[in-house]
């Protein structure tokens, strides 16, 4: 994925987004720099910055550049209220098949009311409650007397997200994945899932372990003891819900990457917005945008990357105690990221 030019450099969108995202983005680019990253960046707008220079927030053009290197890095993008705009992310999702949405939950600052969490929530991204089939009723002169919703999992689209889980969770180490579904009551809507579980995880046999939850019953032990918990695999709807639950177990949302990857296209970036109270002040933390690029360094095969991207960013965190604001430090956007580069060029 993603095409190598003639220096073996590999070519990627780059979409620095809206609000904090040109200041994270500059910070996070500057930390792939100093790691010697093989990204080559076509930079292109979305979001607000889409509208103002091509009247869209998804332009042509930038469309045209991740079918063309199927990668990209994407700040966060403000989705205009009005106007007749659908949600960017929706969009991209929709139009590159992006049907797997990976959020790992990694404490890296201790101290937080949870200690040593460590799990990764693997969300279906297209299918379930999110196809939207919605419409109302009238009755009675109330024209939404009745509000009905159709959901929409199959069997291909289980299938792949489940495989994906399993073949995520052995390639990466991890030692069980977690089916969760309401395979109880929408019997037939995550009933599919779990079904399609039971044919799919015995294929994994001796290499990662599996269960099934319901999901009332796993966010309630998520609180309790996420320990237990490694991989969890789910639909589009609970699964939007347990990642964030998870992103509260290390603190919040400011250090949280996300994934969204396709048969063939796949786009990194912060799960956070575009925090327009804080933009232009220099002071937004690039940590979720900079550990979703090492998401990408993996998934182009350059985990060591990736690997030293991290140890730098804990020996900032917690030996340097160089944190920004949000996190309880003083530091700058581009002070924290200056301080990770120290530490990738002393251990280069
Ligand atoms: P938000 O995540 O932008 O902000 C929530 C709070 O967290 C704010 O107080 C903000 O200052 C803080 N925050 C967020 N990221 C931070 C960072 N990196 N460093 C320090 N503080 C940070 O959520 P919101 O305010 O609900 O949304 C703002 C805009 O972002 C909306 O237009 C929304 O549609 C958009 N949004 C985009 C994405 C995306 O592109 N993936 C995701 C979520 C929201």
């Amino acid at each position: 994925m993603g095409g190598q030019d003639k220096d073996g450099a590999i070519e990627a969108t780059l979409i620095p987004g809206d609000g904090i995202g040109p200041e994270i983005t500059r910070a996070v680019v500057a930390v792939l720099e100093a790691l010697g990253s093989p990204f080559a960046w076509d930079t292109q707008q979305g979001g607000l910055a889409g509208i103002e220079a091509h009247g869209d927030p998804l332009p042509g053009v930038t469309l045209d550049s991740i079918r063309r290197t199927r990668l990209a890095l994407k700040g966060p993008l403000t989705t205009p209220v009005g106007g007749g705009f659908r949600s960017v992310n929706v969009r991209l999702r929709e139009e590159f098949g992006l049907y797997a949405n990976v959020r790992p939950a990694k404490t890296m600052v201790p101290g937080g009311r949870y200690e040593d969490i460590d799990l990764v929530i693997v969300r279906e991204n297209v299918e379930g409650l999110y196809v939207a089939f919605e419409h109302y009723i009238p009755i009675d002169g109330d024209p939404h007397a009745v509000a009905i919703s159709s959901g929409v999992n199959t069997r291909a689209g289980s299938r792949r997200i489940l495989e994906f889980a399993f073949d995520y969770a052995a390639r990466n180490g991890r030692r069980k994945v977690t089916v969760v579904h309401k395979a109880n009551v929408l019997k037939a809507l995550t009933g599919i899932f779990l079904e399609t579980a039971k044919e799919v995880a015995p294929r994994y046999a001796g290499k990662v372990e599996w269960d099934d939850r319901i999901v009332d019953a796993c966010a309630m032990q998520l609180v309790l003891d996420p320990w237990r918990f490694d991989v969890i695999v789910t639909t589009n709807l609970f699964g939007d819900i347990l990642s964030d639950l998870a992103a509260g177990l290390i603190g919040g949302l400011g250090t949280a990457p996300g994934a969204n990857i396709g048969a063939d296209a796949a786009i990194f970036e912060a799960v956070h917005g575009s925090a327009p109270d804080i933009a232009g002040r220099g002071v937004a933390n690039p940590l979720a945008m900079l550990l979703a690029s090492a998401l990408m360094l993996e998934h182009v095969g350059r985990g060591h990357l990736a690997a030293r991207m991290r140890a730098a960013v804990a020996k900032t965190l917690n030996e340097d105690n160089i944190r920004t604001r949000d996190l309880g430090g003083t530091a700058s956007t581009m002070e924290f990221a200056e301080a990770v580069i120290r530490h990738v060029r002393s251990e280069a």
